[in-house]
């Protein structure tokens, strides 16, 4: 995990001008400018704190398919495929395909994939439903707790700690500028056109602006009259110390979620345990938020203020301010979320007891009202294009949204369907279809 404690390793002079501007380090900027680097625009990428600091270094590291959101799969399956050529070409990813699991204890809970099975099909993804004998073939050491599985056996597995800021490494060597604690203040804006940005080092003229801010793209879109519906979840996860190997992918069940690791250990959360807080913002807009809320009523906790998430639902415009001061978002893991993971650990899974969690964490997803992200200009701002609401999936598909984000910004036409991520949803009258899960 990446705090304001870990060196500074991207810092560029600020150029006077540049063509494209991309705020924010996490996956999705470093992804789109690594898409960037070839085509001949000069590319930046500011971060207030470190390249992948909060969620992008934070997140479990599934690159899942299974049970995305339609629209999502065709992207999803092609980040798989970037994930094995960035791998290939050297970058130290972690990648590895060891399959998903989402573990049954009866038929109901199988069934609720059945809409999935069916477009996964449609897309060639050799997605599954295996029963008790084909299951416990692939698991060791796990008692006979489930009864059946849905199945992804080419979903992949990384090292967000490592994967995001290598590929950032990458990109500077092929001339993209990379500025860690460089803080974007505002959008400088001249008759409805970007004409460049001001941060805290400085103001850097451009044309271009990738807004990929994460948890803060709502309120720097604030600052300039553009209204992005957005709820900050707290996410609390753990990792243990070198385990038996139970299964060599990803796999979710009975509320807990594990993923083996390179270094032997398993990253371990409870599936069902988020936390929203509300902020000024999110409350302004709750009625949009309504049906993802009651969608996942079961696994989310309501919280009002904790100075670590960064979230003050009585803070207006202090709020913005505190952009700059949060170098890196290290919101703490809750500790009744840390001890029902380490007793659900232990009772699920025997072979775990007695292993020790050696590090927890917890980082804070940005999720729109139906729980897929925007990735598109915004019409009313020349030169403004967003890429942000990854709703706590925005890791395994990152590597293709910043290939879509970077054909965005170069004015091509994408050979994928985006009109499900367009901005305009929001705010269009269109009635918002829920994705099927933060
Ligand atoms: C606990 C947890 C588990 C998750 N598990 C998974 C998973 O297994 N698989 C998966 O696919 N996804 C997962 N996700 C979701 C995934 O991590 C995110 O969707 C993804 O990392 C979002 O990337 P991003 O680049 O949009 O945002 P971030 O990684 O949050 O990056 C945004 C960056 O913008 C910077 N920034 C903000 N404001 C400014 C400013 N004004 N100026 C300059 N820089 C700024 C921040 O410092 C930050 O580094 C998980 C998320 C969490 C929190």
């Amino acid at each position: 995990m990446i705090t304001h404690h870990s060196p500074v390793q991207f810092q560029t002079k600020l150029p006077e001008e540049v063509d494209v501007l991309i705020i924010g380090g996490g996956i999705i900027g470093i992804s789109t400018a690594w898409f960037l680097r070839q085509s001949g625009l000069k590319v930046l990428v500011c971060d207030k704190g470190r390249v992948a600091g909060e969620q992008s270094s934070r997140n479990w590291g599934w690159i899942r398919q299974q049970g995305r959101d339609e629209a999502e799969l065709p992207i999803m399956m092609e980040s798989v495929s970037i994930w094995r050529e960035l791998t290939e070409q050297g970058i130290n990813t972690g990648f590895h395909q060891g399959g998903s699991l989402y573990l049954c204890e009866n038929q109901a809970q199988l069934e609720r994939y059945n809409d999935f099975l069916g477009f996964a099909a449609k897309h060639k993804l050799d997605t599954q439903q295996l029963n008790s004998e084909q299951l416990y073939a692939l698991l060791n050491n796990t008692p006979k707790h489930w009864r059946s599985a849905l199945y992804t056996p080419n979903d992949g597995r990384a090292e967000p700690a490592t994967a995001v800021p290598d590929l950032a490494r990458a990109c500077v060597q092929e001339a993209v500028l990379i500025s860690e604690n460089c803080a974007v203040d505002y959008l400088s804006i001249t008759n409805q056109t970007i004409d460049g940005v001001q941060t805290e080092r400085g103001y850097v003229k451009c044309s271009r602006v990738l807004v990929c801010a994460g948890h803060w793209s709502a309120r720097l879109l604030h600052e300039v009259g553009i209204k992005l519906p957005q709820l900050s979840v707290k996410a609390s996860v753990a990792r243990t110390a070198r385990a038996p190997l139970l299964f060599n992918g990803n796999a979710s069940g009975s509320n807990l979620a594990f993923r083996r690791r390179l270094d032997g250990g398993y990253t371990v959360a409870m599936s069902d345990y988020l936390e929203v807080f509300p902020s000024v913002h999110s409350l302004k807009q709750a009625s949009a938020f309504l049906p993802l809320l009651r969608s996942a009523a079961e696994k989310l906790k309501l919280r009002v203020y904790e100075e670590s998430a960064c979230v003050n639902p009585f803070d207006n415009d202090a709020d913005y301010k505190k952009i700059a001061a949060n170098r890196v978002l290290n919101p703490q893991p809750t500790t009744a979320a840390l001890k029902r993971m380490r007793n659900r650990l232990d009772q699920v899974l025997p072979a775990m007891r007695g292993i020790p969690i050696v590090e927890s964490w917890a980082g804070m997803i940005d999720a729109t009202p139906d729980a897929v992200p925007v990735m598109d200009a915004v019409d009313s701002l020349d030169g403004l294009f967003i890429a942000t609401g990854f709703s706590g999936h925005g890791f395994g598909i990152g590597p293709a949204a910043g290939k879509i984000m970077s054909g965005q910004i170069q004015g091509h036409t994408s050979e994928h369907d985006l009109s499900r991520f367009r901005f305009s949803r929001f705010n269009d009258g269109s009635e918002l279809r829920l994705g099927p899960s933060i």
